[in-house]
C-alpha cells in the first residue's frame, strides 16, 4: 500500500492548521468557511487514508463500503466549502439566510443519493488497486461540476476579486486539472488529498494570511484594510456594534516639534493602552491618528466604556507627554449603516478633531448633522471655485493723519446665498483650510484684487494700499512667491500696492516656512500686516523683527474697552500694547470700530488708521469705488 502522496498532504495541511490557529485572524464569514474547509479536508485525509487501508487489508466489505461512504461525503464537503468561499469573497463578506445556504447547497445534496444507493466495486491486482462503479463516477461528475461552477464564479466576480486573488484561483484550478490528468494515468494513486492540500495552501497564502493585515506603522494594530473588512463583516450581519477609537488630536503640533518617528510611538502607546483595556488583539489603525476597537458584544463595550469613563475624564489622563488623546463612540448601525458612512464620518471627525473639547466624543445627531452641513458649505465652495462664484468686497480704512480714506481691507464672499443661506468667511474659510481648497481660493482671491486694483486705478482715488487677507496654508506653499509674483505682473500692479495680512500660528515647523515665504516677498516689495494681534497667537517677538509693517488690533482688544465690566483693565491691556507698538515703530490699524467714542479713544491712543462699521461695512467693488467719490476729503 502506497501512502505517500497522503502523508505529505496531511503533513502540509496540520502545518497550516497549526500555523493558522496560532495567528491573529479576523472574525469574519470568509474566514469561518475556510476553517470548516480545513476540518473537512482533515476529514478527508483521515478518511481517504482509512479507505486506502480497507482496500489492501481483508477487512470486511461493509466497512470498506461504509468508509467510502464518509470519505465521498466529506470530499465533497471540502470541494462545497470552497465553492461557499469564492462566493463570499465574492458577495464581499454578505451572510448567507438560511434559504440562501439550502439553495447553495443543492449539489451537496444531491451527493447524498449517490453515495447512499451508489456502487463501489474494486479492482485489484496485485498491489495495485482502486475502487470503481457508479459511487465512483456520480461522485466524479459532481467534483467535475464543481470544478465548473469555481470557474463560473470566479468569472462572475473577476471586477470584484483583485488581479492577485484571480490569479491564484486560476493556478488552483490549473493545478488541479494537471493532478486529474495523472490520477486518470496512475488509477491506484489516490491523490484527492493532494489537490485538497493546495486548494488550503494557496487560500492561506493569498487571503487568510494574517500578515495581510498587519499595519507596518503602529506594529501592535492591523491596518485600514482590515478594519474595513472587520466593519464591513459587522455591517453584513445587521448587528449593533461599536466603534471605539483614541485619536490623537494634536498630531499637528506634535509632529512639527517632535517628528514623525515621536508622534508613531504615541500611537503605539495608545494602541497597547486599548489592547490592555479591552483585552484584545483585535486593536485597528484605520487612519493616521487613530487607533479603533469594534465591538460587537455589547456587554464587553459596556464593561470597557464603564471603565474608561471614570479613567479618561480624570485629569491627565488623556494626555501623554506632550500627546493628547480623545476617545469618540460610533454607535452602528445607528449612525452608520454602512462602511461608506463609518469611512466618511471619522473623516469627518478627523478633520475636526484639534476643536473638540470633550475627551470622550459620542458621535450622534449633532455630528451628523455638523457633518453633512460641512460636507454642503465644501460643495458650494467647490462649486464656486469652480463657476467664479466668489465675490471681493472691500472696507475702507481711515487714516486720522490725512482724514481720509487711504486704503481697503479685501474681504472674500461666496455669492451663493441661496443653497444653505449666507455661509460667513468666518465659516467656510476654516473649511477650506481644512480640505485645502484654500490655496485654489486664495489665488481666485488675490487675482481679483489684483484685477480691481488695475482696472479702475485705485491710486487715483488716493488708495496707497490693499489689504489681502492670505491664510497659514497659503504660506505652507513654497511656490506662494511665483503665484503672487505672476499675478502683480500680470495685472500690473506694483507689489507695494498689497499688505499681506497673516495671522500668526503656533507651530514649529509652520514657522520655518512662514518665515521663508515672507522673506521671499518681502525681496519682492510686498508688505504685511500682522491679523487679530490680541487673540492669543500673536507673537511678540515678531512685532520686535521687522517682518511686519502694521499690526492689526483685533476687535476683542477694543470691544471690552466699552463695556462696564473689566473697562479699566481692557483700557491698560489696550494702552500698553499701542505704546509698546508704537515705540518698536509700527503702525496700528484698529479693526471693529463701530462707535464715535472708540473713534475719539482710539484717536487719542495714536492709533493712525482705523476700520470698522462706524466707517462702513465691507462693500462690493462698485459701491466701495462710489464710497471713495463721495468722502472725497483729500
Ligand atoms: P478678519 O481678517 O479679522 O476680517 C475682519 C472681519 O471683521 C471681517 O469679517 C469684517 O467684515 C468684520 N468687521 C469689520 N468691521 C467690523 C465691525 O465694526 N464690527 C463687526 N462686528 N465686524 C466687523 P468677514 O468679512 O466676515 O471675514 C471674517 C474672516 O474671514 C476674516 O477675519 C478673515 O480671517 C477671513 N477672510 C475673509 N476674507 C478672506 C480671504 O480672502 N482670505 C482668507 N484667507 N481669509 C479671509
Ligand atoms: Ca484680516
Ligand atoms: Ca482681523
Amino acid at each position: 500500500m502506497f501512502l505517500g502522496v497522503q502523508i505529505v498532504s496531511i503533513a502540509v495541511l496540520l502545518c497550516i492548521m497549526i500555523g493558522y490557529s496560532g495567528l491573529r485572524k479576523l472574525p469574519i464569514y470568509s474566514t469561518k468557511w475556510y476553517g470548516r474547509f480545513l476540518l473537512c479536508g482533515l476529514a478527508n485525509f483521515v478518511l481517504e487514508s482509512f479507505s486506502l487501508l480497507t482496500l489492501y487489508e481483508k477487512l470486511p466489505a461493509e466497512w470498506n463500503r461504509f468508509s467510502h461512504q464518509l470519505f465521498f461525503l466529506s470530499l465533497v464537503g471540502v470541494l462545497h466549502c470552497f465553492l461557499l468561499f469564492i462566493d463570499i469573497k465574492g458577495r464581499n463578506q454578505k451572510r448567507y439566510t438560511v434559504k440562501e445556504l439550502f439553495m447553495r447547497s443543492a449539489p451537496f445534496w444531491f451527493t447524498v443519493p449517490v453515495v447512499l444507493f451508489g456502487e463501489v466495486n474494486y479492482y485489484i491486482d496485485g498491489v495495485v488497486r482502486y475502487s470503481y462503479g457508479s459511487m465512483v463516477t456520480g461522485i466524479s461528475l459532481i467534483a467535475a461540476m464543481y470544478f465548473v461552477s469555481y470557474i463560473l464564479l470566479v468569472y462572475h466576480f473577476r471586477k470584484i476579486l483583485t488581479q492577485r486573488e484571480i490569479a491564484t484561483f486560476v493556478y488552483v484550478f490549473i493545478s488541479i486539472i494537471i493532478i486529474t490528468l495523472i490520477q486518470m494515468f496512475v488509477p491506484f494513486l489516490l491523490m484527492t488529498s493532494m489537490s485538497v492540500a493546495l486548494m488550503a495552501m494557496n487560500i492561506f497564502m493569498t487571503f487568510e494570511n494574517p500578515r495581510e493585515h498587519a499595519d507596518l506603522e503602529v506594529l501592535h494594530s492591523l491596518n485600514k484594510n482590515a478594519f474595513y473588512t472587520m466593519v464591513n463583516e459587522y455591517v453584513q450581519r445587521k448587528q449593533e456594534f461599536y466603534i471605539v477609537s483614541m485619536t490623537l488630536t494634536n498630531s499637528q503640533i506634535l509632529k512639527d516639534a517632535k517628528g514623525y518617528n515621536a508622534t508613531v510611538a504615541y500611537m503605539e502607546d495608545a494602541a497597547l493602552y486599548m489592547k490592555q483595556y479591552a483585552n484584545t488583539d483585535l486593536i485597528f489603525h484605520p487612519k493616521r491618528d487613530w487607533i479603533s476597537l469594534v465591538f460587537a458584544d455589547k456587554k464587553k463595550y459596556y464593561a470597557f466604556m464603564e471603565e474608561q469613563r471614570e479613567l479618561f475624564q480624570q485629569e491627565g489622563h488623556n494626555e501623554h507627554g506632550s500627546a493628547k488623546f480623545m476617545m469618540s463612540i460610533l454607535k452602528c448601525p445607528e449612525f452608520a449603516g454602512s462602511l461608506d458612512e463609518v469611512v466618511k464620518i471619522l473623516d469627518y471627525v478627523d478633520k475636526i478633531k484639534s476643536e473638540i473639547k470633550d475627551k470622550i466624543l459620542r458621535i450622534d445627531e449633532t455630528i451628523l448633522e455638523e457633518k453633512n452641513h460641512f460636507a454642503q458649505i465644501e460643495a458650494v465652495v467647490q462649486k464656486a471655485i469652480e463657476e467664479d462664484g466668489f465675490d471681493v468686497y472691500y472696507q475702507p480704512i481711515f487714516s486720522n493723519s490725512k482724514k481720509a480714506f487711504v486704503s481697503a481691507e479685501a474681504l472674500v464672499r461666496l455669492r451663493d446665498t441661496k443653497t444653505i443661506g449666507y455661509i460667513s468667511p468666518d465659516v467656510f474659510i476654516p473649511i477650506a483650510e481644512e480640505n485645502g481648497m484654500i490655496h485654489e481660493l486664495g489665488n481666485i482671491v488675490f487675482r481679483k484684487v489684483c484685477k480691481f486694483i488695475s482696472e479702475n486705478n485705485l491710486a487715483s482715488y488716493g488708495i496707497q494700499y490693499v489689504e489681502v487677507n492670505l491664510s497659514g496654508a497659503q504660506f505652507m506653499d513654497d511656490k506662494l512667491n511665483e503665484i503672487l509674483s505672476s499675478y502683480v505682473k500680470e495685472y500690473n500692479v506694483p507689489p507695494e500696492f498689497i499688505n499681506l495680512e497673516i495671522t500668526e500660528t503656533a507651530s514649529i515647523e509652520a514657522a520655518a516656512m512662514l518665515e521663508y515665504n515672507m522673506h521671499r516677498l518681502k525681496e519682492c516689495r510686498f508688505k504685511f500686516s500682522m491679523d487679530d494681534f490680541g487673540t492669543g497667537y500673536s507673537n511678540l517677538a515678531k512685532i520686535a523683527q521687522s517682518d511686519f509693517d502694521l499690526i492689526k488690533l483685533d476687535k476683542s482688544l477694543l470691544w471690552p474697552c466699552f463695556e462696564k465690566e473689566g473697562q479699566k483693565e481692557a483700557r491698560i491691556i489696550l494702552e500698553s500694547s499701542v505704546d509698546m507698538i508704537l515705540k518698536l515703530g509700527k503702525s496700528i490699524v484698529a479693526e471693529g470700530v463701530e462707535t464715535k467714542e472708540q473713534v475719539d479713544y482710539l484717536t487719542e491712543q495714536g492709533v493712525e488708521y482705523l476700520q470698522g462699521y462706524f466707517f462702513s461695512r465691507p462693500l462690493p467693488g462698485e459701491k466701495y469705488l462710489a464710497f471713495m467719490k463721495d468722502n472725497d476729503l483729500v
